[in-house]
């Protein structure tokens, strides 16, 4: 509760919240004292009589978990304790196209973290932007960096002898949306992110939905797009190539290049909000196409929250209109009565947060295993 909550509750507010008496609170507490992972503390004087209430907050020298994102020409890594916030983010350019050069240059990115860490590191959580084995963290297809069945997990598990998690980077920024973001609560919340491509997931009770291997959530290899154009995935009609930064940028004229993708997409937004008429009506196609896609998924899923991050959350918040339009429209009948509502993203660095929170779920489920008493 303390860390989904990010700051601070007082014992009183524990108790309510883990419909526990206040004798139960106290002995939680104080066996999550004696293992650092929470401070109790006098809580701010207000100047009023009565009994002096305490606040919990995140343990400052608890266990910290070192997060890594992978991206086409960069390595992200931060430092994440409970209560999920995200220090000390550095950005490394990826010196190798080659794989194998890349997971040595990743392994001693960490290596070099840890010897400066003041904490004790609880694990290590890598988000990849393509197919991960969710059980080994085998890297299956990473295709902007050009990787085929990378052993990642295994390596790093090796390299640092620590809890590893790897997983697709829209799996995690769902986990962690669901977990202490816009999805908190809901049962059901399925989740779009996209940068290059879109990926996503459906979180049910704050686990990502089983699959055979994880693969789920490849929402924009779904055919609402083009069925004439074929996908670098291999299938034809995908979703993401009819709404993706190239597509929006196409759709008001523009032939960009895929590195200038993102810069032409800002563009067109931005002229969009300033009321460019060329710009809107490109907006509105492409918002068209997002919504058609959601009320299908609506159709399939039946989510209780749809939470939007990246290019599909800011094409959303520039024609929330026409999107929902197309929702509505490509929607059955019953789910009208009653849509989901839809929502940006809040969580900062999703993916990186998600890294993170994939160790933290672990270390929280069961903290007395991982880590001993003091
Ligand atoms: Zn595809």
């Amino acid at each position: 509760m303390v860390h989904e909550s990010g700051g601070s509750l007082t014992r009183v507010e524990l108790a309510e919240l883990l419909d526990v008496t206040r004798t139960t609170a106290a002995a939680l507490v104080s066996d999550l004292s004696a293992l650092n992972l929470i401070l109790e503390h006098d809580a701010d004087p207000t100047g009023r009589r009565g009994r002096p209430t305490t606040n919990i907050s995140p343990h400052p020298e608890g266990p910290v978990v070192l997060a890594a994102e992978v991206a086409n020409d960069r390595i992200t890594v931060a430092e994440v304790a409970i209560g999920g916030q995200l220090k000390n983010r550095k950005d490394v350019k990826l010196e190798s196209g080659d794989p194998a050069e890349a997971v040595d240059q990743l392994d001693q990115v960490l290596h070099e973290r840890r010897a400066n860490l003041a904490s004790n590191c609880a694990g290590i959580g890598v988000a990849m932007h393509g197919l991960v084995d969710d059980d080994s963290g085998l890297v299956v297809q990473a295709p902007n960096l050009g990787w085929e069945n990378v052993p990642l997990g295994r390596r790093l598990r090796q390299s640092h002898r620590l809890p590893v998690k790897v997983d697709n980077d829209a799996t995690l920024g769902a986990l962690v949306e669901a977990k202490r973001g816009a999805g908190r609560l809901a049962r059901t919340m399925l989740y779009l992110r996209s940068t290059v491509g879109i990926g996503g997931g459906l979180v049910f009770d704050g686990t990502p939905a089983p699959s055979r291997r994880g693969w789920h959530g490849e929402f924009g290899h779904l055919p609402f797009g083009d069925t004439r154009h074929r996908c670098r995935c291999g299938a034809h009609g995908c979703w993401e190539n009819a709404i993706n930064q190239l597509a929006l940028a196409a759709a008001a004229g523009i032939e960009a290049d895929p590195v200038e993708a993102n810069a032409a997409a800002d563009d067109v937004l931005n002229r969009a909000k300033a009321g460019d008429a060329e710009a809107n009506n490109a907006v509105a196609r492409i918002c068209g196409i997002l919504g058609r896609g959601l009320g299908s998924l609506i159709n399939a899923l039946d989510p209780e929250v749809i939470v939007l991050s990246g290019h599909v959350q800011r094409l959303y918040e520039t024609d929330p209109a026409t999107t929902v339009d197309a929702l509505m429209s490509a929607s059955m009948r019953a789910h009208r009565q009653s849509l989901p509502p839809v929502r940006s993203g809040v969580v900062e660095h999703p993916a990186l947060a998600g890294a993170a929170e994939a160790i933290l779920t672990d270390l929280i489920d069961s903290p007395t295993r991982l880590l001993a008493p003091n």
